[in-house]
């Protein structure tokens, strides 16, 4: 049993010779809260079955402490899309999604997480943490700069030339965006602060807001150069949907054909895990000498 892991659960419970009833209570709960979430409309019901594998997998090879994050990510990024909708539907229709996340959306967005989840059951380190907290950093820092970012005052700029672009466009930064991709991350630092104990100190908040923060604009990056972008004829409008608002199909404007927006999240959740994992190995490293 790693000691990553050792606060994942009461000291009454044997660690994972109790796989099986603890998988049970996992995809119990899972399913608890991705039935409200399909009621509250934020699951498409491809969704519904991401969100049960996801959350399952990540509470049962992760821990309460693990699982309390992805639930923060999952609760605060599904109440934001319901917040000043009126003011974000005109920006929400340059998004691939709508607040239904379907399966390649919950995929791209917690399926690294349970895969690191499962892997340090399979191959115990005490790294796969920071490498966890930085996904998961980067997933609620990005989703929070989406929702909010988009009610900035002034119009975003590209943050590749600085071009002025509008509001929602993919590679599209703004000072309020960034802020609230800095407080997401930290969010889930303080999280991990609280759920770890005496595992972790107040580092992880950092290390969470760097990550998060690093992770959400190399999405950014990638949406400004080569992430598949859309155009609508019909509204002369740039859309990482591949049917717009209007029902019409688009057409591929620019970028790899392959890098659809749910694999950019995905690969941004990866880099943020990368610089949370390299942010920690260096305080342990200094802590050391
Ligand atoms: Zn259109």
């Amino acid at each position: 049993m790693p000691p990553s892991h050792a606060t994942g659960h009461t000291p009454q419970t044997a660690p994972y010779t109790s796989i099986p009833p603890h998988f049970h209570t996992s995809t119990l709960l899972a399913a608890l809260i991705t039935l409200i979430a399909y009621h509250r409309g934020s699951l498409s019901p491809s969704g519904v079955l991401g969100a049960l594998v996801v959350g399952s997998l990540t509470l049962t090879f992760g821990g309460w402490s693990w699982a309390l994050l992805l639930a923060v990510f999952f609760v605060t990024s599904s109440l934001l899309s319901h917040f000043k909708e009126s003011e974000k539907r005109v920006a929400a229709e340059k998004f691939d999604k709508t607040h239904r996340r379907d399966l390649g959306q919950v995929l791209a967005n917690g399926g690294a997480g349970a895969l690191v989840a499962l892997f340090s059951v399979l191959a115990p380190s005490p790294l796969w943490f920071p490498l966890f907290l930085g996904i998961m950093a980067t997933v609620n820092a990005d989703t929070w700069a989406t929702e909010l970012g988009t009610l900035s005052a002034g119009p975003p700029r590209l943050i590749t030339t600085g071009r002025r672009v509008d509001a929602g466009a993919s590679g599209g930064v703004s000072p309020l965006g960034t802020a609230v991709s800095l407080a997401g991350g930290l969010l889930i630092g303080f999280t991990a602060l609280i759920g770890r104990r005496e595992r972790s100190s107040w580092p992880v908040v950092l290390i969470a807001g760097i990550a998060g923060l690093a992770g959400s604009l190399f999405d950014s990056l990638l949406g400004a150069t080569v992430q598949l972008i859309y155009y609508c004829d019909n509204c002369c409008k740039e859309t990482e949907r591949k049917v717009h608002k209007c029902g019409r199909l688009t057409r591929p404007l620019r970028g790899l054909s392959w890098l659809n927006n749910d694999l950019v999240n995905l690969l941004a959740s990866l880099v943020g895990g990368l610089v949370a994992l390299a942010l920690w190995l260096l305080l342990n490293k200094r802590r050391m000498h």
